[in-house]
Formats: structure tokens, C-alpha cells, sequence
């Protein structure tokens, strides 16, 4: 079974035009400084979890007032393929249309998941900065090139997607995020987040400045030169 580690009932804003409710599955293989679920990455002992039992009976009842569920996290493909393949299709078999929010990095598990037809409806994948940075930034050591093979994976699936970036000077001066919008070049939508500096599951975080709204928007500019359509979410 997944870990269930958080529950938002109602969301107007993780699935484009649809209402739905976010549940949030616990672990992550990377460990952004700037993450603001550190208790879906860094468990702690006595956390509790929400049972998949009473998750579904809360499914049951919302049945006709949500139309959608996201499953995020922490990096839900870090579950087990079998049980995360079978937490999504009860979701399904309840009558939710599915996104998923990845970091993109287990490249085989999300490529089996879209293979299933009609299992996934969305995919939302974090891309976190040009690809010589990701080491910097997740605190993880790797090679990082699953990231461009997932890109690619998401925009060739057929499925409805979007990539977003949560940004900060310290990792997207301007040539940083043009290398980024440059692996995304193409891209049917993009999402610029703003980040915050409360919360942060390194805590020197909290001391990192953050882009001012004009900074966003030339963001936004250059961002529009590679993709279709650009978002900024602050
Ligand atoms: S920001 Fe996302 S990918 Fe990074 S540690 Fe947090 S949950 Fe994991």
C-alpha cells in the first residue's frame, strides 16, 4: 500500500479547470533545499499517515462534487510499481480523472504508467533547473539524464501535461533558465512558481532572496520564446 502523508480536500488550482482534491504520498528520492513538504520527505518518527481506507470512503462521499484527483507528494514514483499502479486505478475505477505531479526521474516506472491507456489523464513534471545544476539543487549525487527522457516521454505520450519550475536567483540567473527552457523547448504549457523562502526543508532557505513580480514576467518573456504557453504562479 502507499503511505498517505496529507490530504487537501478541494483544490480549484492543481488541475487545470477541474475541481479536485490532492493527496499527498510520502517519500522522495531528491532533497531540495527549498521543499516545503519536508514531512513527506523527511519522516519523522511517531508521524501519522491516512489509511487507503479511509482515503477511498472520503472518495466515496466526494463522489459528483470533485472531479479529479492529483496524486503528489513527496515523488509518488517512488512507491512500488504495483501498488502505485493499483492506488491509481481504484482512483479511476471511482470515477476520478488522474494527474500525477513527478519529479521525472524514475524515467521506467512513469513510462509503464502512461503506457496504460486511460490511466493517467495529466501529468505535471517538476523540471528543477539546467541539467548541470540538479545535483546542486536536489542534494542528491547521479546522472541526471532521465530528465530529458521523461520530457520527452510526457510530450510524445498524447496525454495533457505541463512542466513547471519553481524559481530562485540562486539556481535561474537568466543563462540557467535558458539552458532549462531549452529541454522543454516545444512545450504545450509552462509553469513559472515563484519560490517561497517560509518552511523550507533545509532551513538556510529561509535566508534566500526571491524574484521580485517584473522579474517573473521577463521570465515569462524568454519563457514564451520556447514554449506555447507560459504561467506564472507566485
Ligand atoms: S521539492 Fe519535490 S522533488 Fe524536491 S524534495 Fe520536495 S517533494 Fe522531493
Amino acid at each position: 500500500m502507499v503511505k498517505i502523508g496529507g490530504l487537501q480536500k478541494m483544490t480549484l488550482i492543481d488541475y487545470p479547470g477541474k475541481v479536485a482534491a490532492t493527496v499527498f504520498l510520502v517519500g522522495c528520492n531528491f532533497k531540495c533545499g527549498y521543499c516545503h513538504n519536508p514531512d513527506l520527505v523527511r519522516q519523522t518518527p511517531g508521524q501519522e499517515f491516512i489509511s487507503e481506507k479511509d482515503f477511498f470512503a472520503f472518495l466515496e462521499k466526494r463522489k459528483g462534487l470533485l472531479d479529479a484527483i492529483c496524486v503528489s507528494g513527496g515523488e509518488p514514483l517512488c512507491n512500488d510499481e504495483k501498488e502505485l499502479a493499483d492506488f491509481l486505478h481504484k482512483i479511476k475505477k471511482a470515477g476520478f480523472l488522474v494527474k500525477l505531479d513527478t519529479n521525472g526521474f524514475n524515467f521506467s516506472l512513469l513510462e509503464k504508467l502512461l503506457a496504460k491507456k486511460g490511466l493517467i489523464d495529466y501529468v505535471a513534471m517538476d523540471v528543477k533547473a539546467s541539467l548541470d545544476r540538479y545535483g546542486e539543487l536536489t542534494n542528491i549525487k547521479n546522472d541526471f539524464r532521465n530528465i530529458e527522457k521523461s520530457i520527452k516521454l510526457i510530450m510524445d505520450s498524447g496525454i495533457d501535461y505541463e512542466f513547471r519550475t519553481t524559481v530562485l536567483p540562486k539556481f535561474h540567473d537568466f543563462t540557467g533558465f535558458e539552458n532549462l527552457l531549452k529541454m522543454v523547448s516545444g512545450a504545450k504549457k509552462f509553469c513559472i512558481q515563484n519560490f517561497s523562502n517560509r518552511r523550507t526543508l533545509d532551513p538556510r532557505y529561509n535566508l534566500e532572496t526571491v524574484f521580485r513580480y517584473p522579474e517573473l514576467e521577463k521570465m515569462r518573456d524568454l519563457a514564451l520564446k520556447y514554449v506555447k504557453q507560459c504561467e506564472i504562479r507566485s
